[in-house]
């Protein structure tokens, strides 16, 4: 059997005409959707996925604006400019981008952005209203994309066996939740689980989150089990998955490729989220 390739292009598609109808929308009420991407100190893959941020948000209609500021500068000064961008009507999403340099602390800066503006949910405020199932905040963009796919390619998640391999909090705990809020039967794994390869095998939905190239096999796979790979791992000039997805598809009954896949699909939630705020700031 081979699995069907669940590929990021299509959902990509399909979000990049959502978004721009929703932007033509706001436009015509006089609201131009803008997003903010900060970064202290000069971190080259923070530029570089700030630059690409800015690429996709700009085809979408989205302003984007880089804000790149010294790496020198200290905790209460960027804080002080950080609560002026919140206050900023004309900014309705902000990402901040990490690690920052050792002089400020992540655990106070997430508490300042303001949680209205959090498309990438960095303030606990927005990882808690995924515990509470509220809606209104911003899940983080990695899992979200997952969600979109699997609604996208329709794979039935109520009362479905899932299995969420790592626990990170920019992925698998809030992974557990979303698939939670869609009523899936939701187990979390990490590096003490015992038998992963049997917790994973029972599983209707694996989602890989882990950081180990191609470390999910055949072995851990239920016949016709969606397999939705997170992991981008570095391998020689390329990027791989946590699935070797070579052997998986041929016991899955769907898969995400790496690349191609889960990541495709990212970037275009943040935007999406973007929208999303610019209607939440102006009801
Ligand atoms: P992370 O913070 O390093 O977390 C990895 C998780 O995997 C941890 O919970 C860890 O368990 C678990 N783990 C590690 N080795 C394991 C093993 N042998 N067996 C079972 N569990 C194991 O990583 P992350 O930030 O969540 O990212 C995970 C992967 O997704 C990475 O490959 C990353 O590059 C990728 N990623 C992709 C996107 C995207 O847009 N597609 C975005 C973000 C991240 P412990 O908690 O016990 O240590």
């Amino acid at each position: 059997m081979a699995a069907k390739l669940l590929t990021g292009k299509e959902v990509a598609q399909k979000m990049d005409q959502d978004i721009q109808k929703d932007v033509l929308e706001l436009k015509a009420k006089g609201i131009n959707p803008a997003l903010r991407i900060m970064i202290v100190g000069e971190a080259e893959d923070s530029v570089y996925y700030a630059n690409s941020a800015k690429k996709m948000a700009e085809k979408n209609g989205i302003l984007c604006e880089i804000e790149q500021l010294a790496g020198t500068l200290s905790q209460d000064e960027f804080v002080n400019i950080l609560k002026q961008r919140n206050a900023d009507k004309n900014i309705h999403g902000i990402i901040v981008m990490r690690p920052f340099p050792k002089q400020i602390s992540e655990d106070v800066v997430k508490y300042v952005l303001s949680p209205e503006k959090d498309v990438d949910c960095f303030n606990p405020v927005n990882a808690g209203k995924i515990m509470a199932g509220d809606m209104t905040g911003f899940p983080p963009a990695t899992p979200q994309a997952v969600m979109e796919m699997l609604r996208f390619y329709e794979i039935p998640m109520s009362g479905k066996d899932a299995v969420v391999i790592g626990r990170s909090m920019v992925v698998g705990k809030p992974m557990s939740m979303l698939l939670l809020g869609e009523n899936a039967t939701v187990t979390v794994c990490h590096s003490k689980t015992k038998d992963l390869p049997g917790v994973c095998k029972r599983a209707d939905i694996v989602v890989a989150a882990i950081g180990r190239a191609k470390m999910i096999t055949a072995d851990y796979i239920k016949p016709g089990a969606t397999v939705m790979d997170v992991g981008i791992n570095p391998e020689g000039d390329k990027f791989v998955g946590d699935v070797n997805t070579d052997v998986v598809k041929e016991v899955a009954g769907a898969i995400t490729p790496v690349p191609g896949g889960v990541g495709t699909v990212t970037t275009r939630v943040l935007l999406k989220h973007v929208v999303k705020a610019a209607k939440l700031q102006n009801p």
